[in-house]
């Protein structure tokens, strides 16, 4: 039996998601932003909490941990992290290791930058990306505690993941990623079919989350700071590309 995703709102812009296993029935939320949009979700689906996975150290991921911990006894999968900034953790995870949820399994790559301690989470036999703050749909995380080559060697990591995977991302910046991006490759067809379904979308009220991996290949400038076109564009010719990515992300950070 096939996994079933569901995906939500929380906060202002993050969004909740819980992965489930009709074959075992156990439920994992990723990240955790608040506890209750994530409660209702589970008793709208009928589903029994058993894991969070988590990503990052940031409140706005790990903000409903202690009350669901509390309320469900389900278990804490966290970053292998020294610093002790995530509460209740059972389990501590890197690079390689694989998260059973039932019988799901979740592959853990460490995709720092956006934090040191950052974690993406792939269920490939689901085709499903879970990249929190590192990869968003046209964009990508504020690079806050790494460096821009450390970023840029995450969002490879992650490049590399085949074509029909989906990538569910912690936020719902896509709107203002795109518009970012259009500055930078205004000529980009796949940007462009990207913009109008995004619009299309967002008059609708409806999430642009998730994405195909194949399409942010195409369209997402982030993941595209070694094609020479995107150099040229920030007249960056020869410049590495983890440079490439740096300006960029400069650039974002000021529109
Ligand atoms: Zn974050
Ligand atoms: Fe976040």
């Amino acid at each position: 039996m096939a996994a079933e995703i569901r995906l939500f709102p929380c906060l202002s812009d993050n969004y909740g998601y819980l992965v489930h296993d009709p074959a075992s029935k156990a439920t994992a939320s990723i990240d955790a932003p608040e506890a209750a949009p994530i409660l209702e979700a589970l008793e709208r689906e009928g589903w029994t909490l058993t894991d969070i996975l988590v990503t990052h150290h940031h409140h706005d991921h790990v903000g409903g941990i202690a009350e669901l911990r509390q309320k469900t006894k389900c278990r804490v999968v966290a970053p292998h992290d020294k610093s002790g900034k995530i509460p209740d953790v059972d389990l501590r995870v890197r690079q390689g290791d694989v998260v059973k949820v039932g019988s799901l399994l979740a592959r853990v790559l460490e995709t720092p930058g956006h934090t040191l301690d950052h974690i993406s989470y792939v269920f490939d036999d689901e085709k499903a990306l879970f990249a929190a703050d590192t990869l968003f749909s046209i964009g990508c995380g504020r690079v806050f505690e790494g460096n821009y080559p450390m970023m840029w060697d995450s969002l490879l990591k992650l490049r590399v993941l085949p074509d029909d995977f989906r990538l569910y991302c912690g936020h719902e910046y896509t709107a203002a990623n795109v518009k970012f991006a259009l500055t930078v490759e205004p000529d980009n067809a796949a940007l462009k079919a990207r913009a109008d379904e995004v619009a299309r979308l967002r008059a609708a009220g409806k999430p642009t989350i998730p994405t195909l991996l194949g399409e942010e290949k195409k369209a997402n400038v982030f993941l595209r700071a070694d094609e020479p076109s995107v150099a040229a564009a920030l007249r960056l010719k020869g410049a590495s590309p983890a440079e490439v990515f740096g300006e960029l992300r400069e650039r974002k950070n000021k529109s």
